[in-house]
């Protein structure tokens, strides 16, 4: 049986951003991303990065500093109990400045090839997986490889959305909160069947290092020179059931509190956009039937029509303002 997995983003959100990281003391780890990792194991996810890297491509970071980068990541998840099974990431860039890297790339995101590489590498069935992301090219690239999508949104400003920018299937404030979600829909999914509540949480990897000319590290074993700090080790083998609805009943007000912010996004919605554009040409028109008034040049039947304009322009807005409060 295939494998199911959860592809991530790198940058903003599993660590953070500080615009180009080209030196392993910068990574840092976002807040409960290493508690949510260890989650993932237990859901019996593999969990896989797919980055694009263009700081390669553009001469701000070698391969070989990103491989030390990486290396750093995998310690410092280990040291939490954590860990991952794949890095994949593309160093390519059109706009480049080092020759070898100057290219479009199938691999580079939004196009899915990292994605569809790691499952074929890793056996993954892409129907059964998640691509978790903070941007708009992550949710295309998991659309793309036939993935379900959560948009990490607490480092992006929605008011610029674009209409053409893909809509996720959830939206998440960060790793937390994506696997409750994950969790709640596999559950929605498998009522029946019983979430693992033993599963190890020690990564089983150690970086090799680079492969083939781009994009990947294979994690095979556990770095030698550190010792995990047993984060796994408070995970009880057996719940109470009071323990069990506790868990249910957080679930259902994450849940609640996602269908409140989803709600606050669709405040901000098409049809008040064009309300309130509508709302500036009405005002327009009756501004030109002032100026035709006091213009000896134009006819009354300029104002009249600059007015039956305004008119019909205004309720229009009312309509959609109608149409918005009945949904
Ligand atoms: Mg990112």
């Amino acid at each position: 049986m295939s494998n199911k997995a959860i592809f991530m983003d790198r940058d903003d959100t599993l660590i953070k951003d500080p615009g180009y990281i080209n030196n392993p003391d910068q990574v840092q780890l976002l807040a409960g991303v290493s508690e949510a990792l260890i989650e993932l194991k237990q859901m019996g996810y593999k969990r896989v990065i797919v980055t694009n890297q263009s700081g390669v491509a553009r001469g701000i970071v070698s391969e070989e500093v990103l491989k030390q980068i990486h290396k750093r990541l995998e310690k410092l998840l280990f040291r939490e109990g954590a860990g991952i099974e794949g890095i994949y990431y593309c160093p390519y860039h059109p706009d480049g400045v080092i020759e070898k890297y100057r290219r479009e790339s199938e691999n580079r995101k939004p196009n899915p090839g990292m994605i569809l590489k790691a499952a074929k590498e890793m056996d993954i069935d892409l129907k059964r997986s998640w691509v978790i992301g903070n941007s708009y090219r992550d949710i295309a690239a998991g659309q793309r490889a036939g993935c379900k999508t959560i948009l990490i949104n607490s480092s992006i400003d929605q008011t610029y959305r674009k209409p053409t920018d893909p809509v996720a299937d959830k939206q998440a404030v960060n790793m937390k909160e994506a696997v409750n979600i994950i969790k709640m829909q596999d559950r929605a999914g498998r009522p029946a069947e019983a979430v693992p509540n033993n599963a190890k949480s020690e990564p089983s990897f150690k970086a090799e290092g680079l492969e083939n000319q781009a994009d990947k590290i294979q994690l095979e074993g556990p770095p030698q020179d550190i010792q995990p700090m047993g984060v796994a080790a408070k995970v009880k083998d057996k719940e109470t059931e009071a323990a069990r609805t506790n868990r249910l009943l957080e679930d259902m007000l994450r849940h609640i509190k996602e269908m409140q912010r989803e709600g606050m996004f669709e405040e901000f919605s098409m049809a008040k956009v064009i309300a309130g554009i509508i709302q500036a040409v009405v005002l327009l028109c009756l501004f030109l039937s002032l100026l035709f008034l006091t213009d000896d040049t134009k006819s009354a039947s300029s104002v009249h029509t600059m007015i039956g304009y305004a008119i019909v322009l205004q309720l229009m807005v009312v309509a959609l303002y109608m149409m918005r409060g009945r949904k």
